[in-house]
């Protein structure tokens, strides 16, 4: 790691070993990071991943780790995360607007609300990034994302910068195929069209407040724990099983939500996986049916 560190120095790119990843995720779970790196420009993005690649380390890309659960022994992983060009925003035509692969969710609403920009109000209030909202085809209200986007802008595990036009193929629910590839999502092109600002922010206070009634918001989370399907809520199966409140650890299935996994202080990384280990096991005996989990296990 010394070599790693002293190349990374030189360069003057941001980084902290030994980084206890914890504070940074929406579930307050997490070990120390062996490398943790933040990026703000695709030379330094291609300069760090040139070097993990030389002294052969294994890296992964966060974005604001609201859908992660990160366990909480020590991740002999560089964690990169975006930063600086990789949160600008502008509009590039009348249909048409580029958003960079770190900006979140919230800065994009902002965006949205001051440029009269309509149709996606359904985002509003997903706390993550837009790298991770493409990643996993985040959405909500019956709508996601992948509706929205006409290209994605990447860096593939080869270092080489393509474009990804969204022919129709690339997404699923929840799913996108940058889960099978490991391209870092650098921005994208989203489809836009002009509302009047006092309808967008009608339908923005709407959600938002759905959500705080619906939600759990009051302790950390990773959002929905298992993906629903066009079959099924995994919430409700959840509820039917007379799961609600059952606890492991500090680790906890939400009254107010059956599909949240909260954590009511100090959960431990094994906590969740052995709740979410008997939510499978008593959902299946019940129902016969196999829950697929939405938030992604980094160990
Ligand atoms: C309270 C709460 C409510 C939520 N509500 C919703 C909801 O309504 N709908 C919904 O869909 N989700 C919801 N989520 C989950 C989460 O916010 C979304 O999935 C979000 O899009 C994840 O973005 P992120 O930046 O936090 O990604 P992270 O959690 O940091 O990462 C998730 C995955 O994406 C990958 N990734 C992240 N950035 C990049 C990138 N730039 N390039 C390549 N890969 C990348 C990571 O490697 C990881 O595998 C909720 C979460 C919480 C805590």
């Amino acid at each position: 790691m010394k070599k790693i560190t002293r190349e990374m120095k030189k360069l003057k790119i941001f980084f902290k070993e030994n980084f206890n990843i914890k504070k940074l995720t929406s579930f307050k779970i997490g070990g120390k990071v062996e490398l943790f790196v933040k990026v703000k420009s695709i030379s330094e993005l291609l300069n760090v991943l040139k070097i993990i690649k030389k002294y052969n380390k294994k890296w992964l890309v966060l974005g604001n780790m609201t859908n992660v659960l990160i366990s909480d022994k020590k991740i002999r992983k560089v964690i990169i995360v975006l930063d600086g060009i990789f949160k600008e925003i502008f509009i590039k035509d009348e249909r048409v607007l580029y958003a960079g692969g770190a900006t979140k969710i919230s800065e994009l609403t902002d965006f949205f609300i001051k440029n009269n920009i309509g149709g996606m109000e359904f985002m509003a209030g997903i706390p993550g990034t837009l790298g991770g909202a493409i990643f996993m085809n985040a959405g909500a209200f019956g709508e996601n994302i992948g509706n929205h986007i006409k290209n994605i802008y990447t860096i593939t595990p080869g270092l080489k910068y393509k474009i990804i036009p969204n022919n129709g193929k690339i997404f699923g629910y929840r799913e996108s195929v940058f889960q099978n590839n490991r391209y870092i999502i650098i921005g994208t092109d989203i489809y836009y069209k002009k509302e009047k600002r006092c309808i967008i922010k009608k339908q923005i206070n709407k959600i938002l407040q759905l959500r705080q009634k619906k939600h759990p918001y009051e302790y950390p989370s990773a959002g929905s724990f298992f993906k629903n399907s066009k079959e099924y809520s995994a919430g409700k199966l959840i509820e039917k099983a007379g799961l609600k409140g059952f606890k492991t650890g500090k680790a906890e299935i939400s009254q107010k939500h059956a599909n949240f996994i909260i954590n009511k202080g100090g959960a431990k990384f094994s906590d969740v996986i052995k709740l979410s280990n008997l939510i499978k096991s008593k959902v299946y005996e019940k129902f016969k049916i196999k829950l697929k989990e939405e938030v992604r296990k980094i160990i």
